[in-house]
């Protein structure tokens, strides 16, 4: 198998080093960036398997190039990694708003480094591994070959990580799961996230899934314990 590449922004020299020195001692190739701007460019020429985007960048910040990615149809679906300061807690949530799968804050390790971005790869290598293909309830279908999610006939934009915490519940219809299992099994061992990550990601996928997210009839809420995907036979128009 090839060695998978991954593309970095981090104007922090020495952070940028410790990033580079540490990924590439561990099998990946990496190119490592100091603004947006460059990377962006380098992507019109050479597609990653994964960015990892400091958020406070000169020139451009992470959020944007993040933006962007999304947007381009080459880039939209490979996962994102954002590296964020303390600080910044606001503009982790609008990195998640924005479609990035995962995460740092700084300063962070080199052993969580790793446990993130091998996480990330693990997920993308088992969910390309051929299994029940298609699944549908009511009027969602989910093609796990292609990654792909369904309302009707319309595609939806789905992230990774809303990907797989849908297929999840979708493939565990009728049974509670737990923030706990789904922080565990979406998001990995080595995630030192909080429950209320998994709430964020039900939120956008209630967004996108139910005819009223307010009221919604497939992600049902279990009060203190986590979430259900319902087993009703639900009839649609
Ligand atoms: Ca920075």
């Amino acid at each position: 198998m090839s060695r998978e590449l991954i593309f970095a922004v981090e104007d922090e020299a020495h952070i940028q080093q410790l990033i580079k020195y540490n990924l590439e001692a561990n099998g990946y190739k990496i190119l490592a960036f100091e603004s947006g701007e460059s990377l962006l460019t380098e992507c019109k020429d050479t597609t990653p398997d994964l960015f990892i985007l400091d958020i406070m960048l000169p020139g451009m910040d992470g959020l944007e190039v993040c933006r962007q990615l999304r947007q381009n149809i080459r880039t939209k679906n490979i996962p994102i990694i954002m590296l964020t300061a303390k600080s910044e807690e606001f503009d982790k949530v609008l990195g998640l708003e924005l479609g990035a799968d995962d995460y740092i804050t700084k300063p962070f390790s080199v052993r969580e480094l790793l446990a993130r971005v091998k996480a990330i790869f693990r997920r993308v290598n088992t969910s390309s591994l051929p299994e029940t293909e298609i699944i549908k309830h009511g009027d969602i279908t989910i093609d796990c070959t292609k990654r792909e999610v369904y309302k009707k006939d319309t595609l939806l934009e789905m992230p990774l990580k809303e990907f797989e915490l849908l297929k999840m519940l979708i493939m565990n219809k009728g049974k509670v799961l737990s923030r706990e299992l789904l922080l565990d099994k979406i998001w990995g061992f080595d995630y030192y996230g909080e429950t209320r990550t998994v709430d964020v990601h039900i939120r956008y996928l209630r967004q996108k899934i139910e005819d009223d997210d307010d009221n919604p009839s497939y992600i049902e809420t279990v009060r203190g314990i986590g979430y259900r995907f319902t087993d009703k036979v639900l009839h649609r128009a």
